[in-house]
């Protein structure tokens, strides 16, 4: 990208911005972005090391501070998500962990979205309440318990949407607002839909949080995460991070980097197959339901398709006959992997109730509808006929 300061990457498209928004050249002049292996930067004397650790300049110190490839990965998602400001971190979790701890003390509360990926709950039910911090989940779609869940000393709202595997959709705008009029921050994991089919600061919230282990990397190799929005909050997030050290290391920095190039002719595929997948098995003998937000059959359409630009990768199937039955299929599958992950080229059925989601009571998996047959199946890059084909003999 040009250093001339008239560019100004900005006006540029989401997908030029994802492959051009890259970090200025080294002195070697190379095309694709080097590698920076190295815990340490070298200071030019005692002035220089005292002035940046006062933090009066900018510039590399450490790499559990900063490093060229976490900066170039961060600074091309913050102008994708449209934040201000960003950190990198190891995982999607540091980064939801990091998100919270860093904003909340003793006697705070938070309010959550009660659908939510299985180990952030596990954070507001297991260790926020060790250290005084106490939560409510309010009913997504139902605005009165938004209203009447929100205290005076709630630090900030968490949500996701569309919800991990439920696929529940939450109103980005309304809840933007809501969030706004108290002065809350509203924080969205966008782990789902990415900043290609769905940008919640447009539409409200401060600040964004991803697993880039799903599809930012988008080929199941690397964990990573990323926080990105609004610069107060994210100078609290950054001085957490650099003292407790959650860091992204500078080989998946710079995969997740690339991986961002291609992220939005990935999604285009990931969601015209998975609409397919959809519409396929929609209405099946073998399947009680199926779920995906572009299809007109689910309960928030309307709203999926007025927040989001696509449906996403995601399809769920609900198997008839409950556990049983979803882990026969499961165990026929031979194409598609039976695995945890999601967001690979590689399509990838999962059995929440069993895995992501056992440590919830059955009753809390009810509550966010996860049934005992769902089937969250990630839809990979392949030609969708050989997976419709795979799932077909499965549930046969
Ligand atoms: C996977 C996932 C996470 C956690 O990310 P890791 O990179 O596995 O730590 C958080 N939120 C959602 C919605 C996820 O799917």
């Amino acid at each position: 990208m040009s250093t001339d300061s008239s560019f100004d990457p900005t006006s540029l498209t989401f997908e030029t911005q994802a492959i051009r928004a890259q970090h200025a050249v080294s002195p070697d002049r190379e095309h694709s972005v080097p590698l920076y292996l190295t815990s340490s930067f070298r200071f030019d004397d005692a002035e220089h090391a005292r002035a940046m650790f006062a933090e009066e300049i900018q510039g590399n110190i450490y790499s559990r501070y900063a490093n060229p490839n976490t900066d170039e990965f961060v600074q091309k998602l913050c102008l994708l998500e449209g934040g201000a400001d960003g950190i990198a971190t190891a995982s999607g979790m540091s980064a939801v962990f990091t998100a919270i701890a860093a904003r909340v003390s003793a006697g705070d509360h938070v309010l959550a979205s009660r659908a939510l990926f299985g180990s952030t709950h596990q954070i507001f039910t297991r260790i926020l309440p060790k250290w005084g911090v106490s939560f409510d989940y309010a009913d997504a779609a139902d605005s009165t318990s938004w209203e009447r869940l929100v205290r005076p000393n709630t630090r900030l709202i968490f949500i996701e949407t569309p919800s991990n595997p439920g696929l529940e959709l939450i109103d980005l705008e309304w809840l933007g607002n809501f969030a706004r009029a108290r002065g809350i921050p509203l924080v969205v994991d966008n782990c789902f839909a990415t900043p290609y089919l769905q940008r919640p600061i447009a539409l409200g919230a401060s600040v964004v949080v991803h697993s880039a282990t799903k599809y930012i990397d988008g080929q199941g190799r690397v964990l990573g995460g990323a926080i990105v929005g609004d610069r107060e909050y994210l100078a609290d997030c950054r001085s957490f991070a650099r003292h407790t050290g959650p860091a992204l290391s500078a080989f998946n920095a710079w995969l997740l980097s690339k991986s961002l190039e291609t992220l939005a002719v990935r999604m285009d595929r990931h969601c015209s197959n998975a609409l397919a997948l959809a519409s396929h098995f929609e209405g099946h003998a073998k399947l009680d339901s199926v779920r995906y937000p572009f299809l007109p059959s689910h309960p928030q359409y309307a709203l999926a398709t007025r927040q989001m630009s696509q449906g996403g990768g995601i399809v769920v199937l609900n198997v008839t006959g409950g556990l049983d039955a979803g882990r026969r299929a499961l165990d026929r599958l031979q194409l598609c992997s039976h695995s945890a992950n999601l967001g690979d080229t590689r399509t990838i059925v999962t059995h929440p109730a069993s895995t992501t989601h056992s440590k919830l009571t059955p009753a809390e998996r009810e509550a966010v509808g996860i049934g005992d047959g769902l089937l969250r199946v990630s839809v990979g890059l392949e030609n969708v006929a050989d997976v419709i084909a795979d799932l077909e003999q499965a549930l046969r």
